[in-house]
């Protein structure tokens, strides 16, 4: 395969085609190198046909939601990465939302107030695109993506579309189950409520996270899954790693499972401190702790 092949293959499809095109600013943490090939698909044939592409040239494909949760390598990604920012469109049909992976739970959040439709307050001030809260289920303590989740259309790993029910998928904690599939939309199923009460969710809910979470600051969210028991954020605390640092990542003085960047930092910087932390919580807690962000 050469780079015109798949740039021959790409120019067929509705949508942006760029190469080496910077990943950092698309990212919540500002680290990451470039792109060789990025993509933004305009529709859901237009992502089925960058799957088969890839798929036929045996390229690597990586898709990128609100870049919220993943670290990509300062050298930047091989392949094409693919965002699906402009599958952006919500379309309300009695009780049930229908929202593009594009979209931001931001917006979505805005608009189902907005409707009076309650049941994504569990997902408030998560800084996702669908798709990604999908791919991720996303949650909190109060609940998760799937919890109003009714059914998914996707792009599989063959470039064919189906329209899937919640129940063809075995989501678990932070992982959709998704497999090679891509999410283009998802329906939820709500309910009816003032656009008040609704507010004061989403108030309170925010209002608890920009206490305990350095929600100003450039980071992925939580670094580490939740091991079986306690909270990964609490046994990095104990083991001494508050403001522990790599070059310009740090681990947050507010929450300790949150690293974050000061502007100067790397992904190199941000590994570095990853196995920091691993090894003194290991030797602290006697608990390995294991990545929930995604390394790519
Ligand atoms: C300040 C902050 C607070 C956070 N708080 C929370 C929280 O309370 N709860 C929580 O669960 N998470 C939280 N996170 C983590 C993060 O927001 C979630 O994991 C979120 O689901 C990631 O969504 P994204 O759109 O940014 O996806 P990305 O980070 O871009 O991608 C994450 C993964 O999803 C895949 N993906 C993205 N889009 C698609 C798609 N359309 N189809 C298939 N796969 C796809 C990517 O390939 C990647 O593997 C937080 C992060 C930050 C920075």
């Amino acid at each position: 395969m050469t780079d015109d092949t798949l740039a021959l293959a790409l120019r067929s499809i509705q949508g942006v085609v760029r190469t080496q095109f910077a990943l950092a600013p698309l990212t919540h943490v500002r680290i990451g190198g470039p792109a060789e090939f990025f993509v933004e698909p305009w529709s859901e044939r237009d992502v089925a046909t960058v799957v088969r592409a890839c798929k036929d040239l045996d390229v690597p494909l990586h898709v990128l939601g609100g870049g919220s949760n993943v670290l990509i390598p300062d050298e930047g990604v091989r392949g094409v990465v693919m965002q699906l920012a402009s599958l952006n469109r919500i379309v309300r049909d009695g009780d049930r939302v229908t929202a593009g992976a594009g979209v931001s739970l931001a917006t979505l959040m805005r608009g189902v107030r907005t409707e009076g439709l309650a049941g994504l307050e569990q997902l408030c001030g998560i800084p996702a695109h669908v798709g990604g809260a999908v791919a991720m289920n996303a949650g909190t303590k109060d609940g998760e993506t799937f919890d109003t989740l009714v059914s998914l259309t996707v792009v599989d790993a063959d470039g064919e579309i189906r329209v899937l029910g919640k129940d063809d998928f075995h989501p678990s904690y932070r992982n959709g189950g998704l497999g090679d599939q891509i999410v283009v939309h998802a329906t939820f199923e709500l309910r009816e409520d003032s656009p008040k009460a609704i507010y004061d969710r989403f108030e309170a809910s925010l209002k608890a996270r920009n206490a305990s979470q350095p929600v100003t600051e450039r980071s992925l969210g939580c670094v580490f899954t939740n091991p079986g028991t306690g909270s990964a954020g609490q046994l990095i605390e104990a083991a001494g790693c508050k403001l522990m640092h790599e070059g310009g990542v740090s681990v947050s003085g507010k929450h300790a499972n949150y690293f974050v960047n000061d502007g100067t930092g790397t992904a190199a910087d941000f590994r570095r401190l990853m196995d920091r932390v691993v090894a003194r919580v290991k030797q602290d807690a006697h608990v390995e702790l294991t990545a929930e962000i995604k390394l790519w």
